[in-house]
């Protein structure tokens, strides 16, 4: 038996982020109470960002005090400094997860501070989120390649865990927002901060820009990685790199891994149904191999009888 994977839904933030249609606060907390009996094990419910730098999600509180909550999932909430961390406390966020870039050109576009300047505050942040009973989690985007400075070097990621342990946070998602990852790449970097951080968490959130990143997930599996980010339907992109593609679809992610005998714990008959779903309110962003050909368990069912585009 091959050791289980976790799975937390990004959809809600990373996806809804960037779709330009006015999505009403009550559809969101709709589509949040759908995910909650998918068998996720953390949903990234928003950011609490400043509203100006994305609006799609300044409804961040109203959706997580209304959205009822499985207890079994981690409901978290990406946050960029001390402000978007009171706002977590206000509406009883369980998980923040700290925004990082691993380049400082990257950093200046998404935090508008260099790399080490936008962790000033995590000491404080780390603390006042333990004081309230929130779990903390950091983060390293642009892990595989950064839009602006190419590959990131190796003494980057470890500078930053360094950084990160010495506060205290262990559980850290490494992230191909860009897409220029590859499988050895991954397994690479990933083995090299093991080695240095033993005691580390590391969980990988991957854009498919490239049609990389079921290859990733892979090989992260490969190198001890059991904790993977995806979004149904494969929405999602980065507002400050206009052509970096979705994530990983849900079910792109679940069919790959249960068809080699490693459970998700994720139902994926729902999973497909709501990817349907978002693919007739969000046409133009739904991207997966799923949702065009089907999962293979339907090549048994008898032609004409197979599930089509549009069937809910
Ligand atoms: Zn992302």
């Amino acid at each position: 038996m091959y050791e289980k994977i976790n799975i937390a839904e990004v959809s809600p933030r990373d996806g809804f982020q960037i779709i330009k249609q006015d999505i009403p606060t009550a559809d969101k907390i709709h589509y949040l109470n759908q995910l909650a009996d998918c068998g996720f094990a953390e949903i990234e419910v928003s950011s609490f960002v400043h509203p100006t730098a994305v609006p799609q999600l300044k409804d961040a509180q109203d959706v997580f005090r209304e959205i009822k909550r499985n207890k079994n999932i981690v409901y978290r909430a990406l946050i960029p400094n001390l402000r978007g961390l009171n706002r977590a406390i206000d509406v009883g966020v369980d998980k923040v997860k700290l925004m990082l870039s691993a380049t400082d050109s990257h950093s200046l576009h998404n935090a508008n501070a260099k790399t080490f300047d936008a962790m000033r505050d995590f000491e404080a942040i780390f603390e006042k989120a333990l004081e309230n009973n929130i779990k903390v989690g950091g983060s390293i985007a642009v892990s595989f390649g950064c839009a602006y400075e190419g590959p990131v070097p190796i003494e980057r990621h470890l500078k930053i865990c360094e950084e990160y342990n010495r506060i205290g946070i262990n559980d850290i998602s490494l992230a191909d927002t860009t897409g220029m990852g590859n499988p050895y790449l991954v397994k690479e970097v990933i083995s090299k901060l093991k080695e240095e951080f033993p005691h580390f968490k590391f969980s990988l959130h991957l854009h498919n820009t490239r049609g990389m990143a079921f290859a990733n997930a892979v090989a992260g599996y490969e190198v001890g990685i059991r904790d993977f980010d995806s979004s149904i339907g494969g929405i999602g992109g980065c507002p400050y790199l206009p052509l970096a593609a979705g994530n990983i679809s849900t079910e792109d992610l679940v069919h790959g891994f249960e068809e080699m005998g490693i459970s998700t714990g994720v139902d994926l008959d729902k999973v497909i149904r709501i990817a349907r779903q978002n693919e007739m309110d969000y046409p133009s962003y739904v991207n997966s191999f799923i949702m065009k050909a089907g999962p293979n368990k339907d090549l048994s069912i008898a032609p004409g009888k197979q599930i089509k585009k549009g069937d809910l």
